[in-house]
């Protein structure tokens, strides 16, 4: 198992992908769960402020992700949401179900089953896979990269999609959110750090192969 955390922008998701991919491993995008549940939440008209209603629509949530890293999709309660879970809409309210233990302990359980889906092994990416979810791991890692570094990724990955302030908001002010319950921004004992602030991401995606590869032997 491969446990890979950081923040947004970390360069965590093509990495995690990438990885898995040449070491015939799943993938399992964590952050998607999340997003998906906001999705679910939104759907059913849920205010983000009703803690008990985002409690609920979370727990009742059928979700339905893909492991396969060349194949990513997301279905919620029958609805592929896999493009939607991308809109600064969900991004938006993404946090509101990040920071309810409630929400967190479900979508925890149900992370650590499909990691454990695969004999094969699994790369796992997020904010708590290092701490929370697979702290067995055999390869824990922390990416960081400066908040200039993060937003000039994400402002890539985004394209003219975004404005300045979405793309803010995105990064930043999802990363302080996200913070109130999970520390991604020190390593805890045993974890690796790595900072890719001035990595490429293909530096990055080689790194961790062979991190991942020796931890595996
Ligand atoms: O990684 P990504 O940006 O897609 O994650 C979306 C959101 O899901 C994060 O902003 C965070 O609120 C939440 N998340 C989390 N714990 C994880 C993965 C994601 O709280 N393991």
């Amino acid at each position: 198992m491969i446990a890979i955390d950081g923040p947004s922008g970390s360069g965590k998701s093509t990495t995690a992908r990438e990885v898995a991919r040449r070491l015939g491993l799943s993938y399992l995008d964590t952050g998607a769960m999340y997003r998906a549940v906001a999705v679910a939440f939104l759907d059913a008209g849920v205010s983000p402020d009703d803690t008990d209603a985002v409690i609920a629509a979370t727990t009742g949530a059928d979700i339905d992700i893909s492991l396969d890293p060349d194949e990513p999709w997301v279905r919620v309660n029958g609805r592929d949401v896999t493009a939607e879970i991308r809109e600064p809409r969900t991004a938006r309210h993404v946090s509101a179900v990040a920071t309810i233990p409630e929400c967190r302990a479900d979508l925890v359980r149900r992370q650590r089953t499909l990691m454990d889906a695969d004999p094969r092994g699994c790369v796992a990416e997020g904010r708590d896979i290092t701490t929370v979810v697979y702290p067995d791991a055999d390869l824990r890692l922390l990416l960081t990269a400066t908040p200039e570094a993060r937003l000039r990724r994400r402002a890539g990955d985004l394209g003219d999609k975004v404005t300045e302030e979405q793309l803010r908001d995105q990064v930043l002010r999802r990363d302080r959110d996200d913070s109130k319950l999970v520390d991604f921004q020190i390593a805890a004992d045993g974890v690796r750090l790595l900072d890719t602030s001035d990595m490429t991401l293909p530096e990055v995606v080689d790194a961790i192969t062979t991190l991942a590869e020796e931890a595996l032997s």
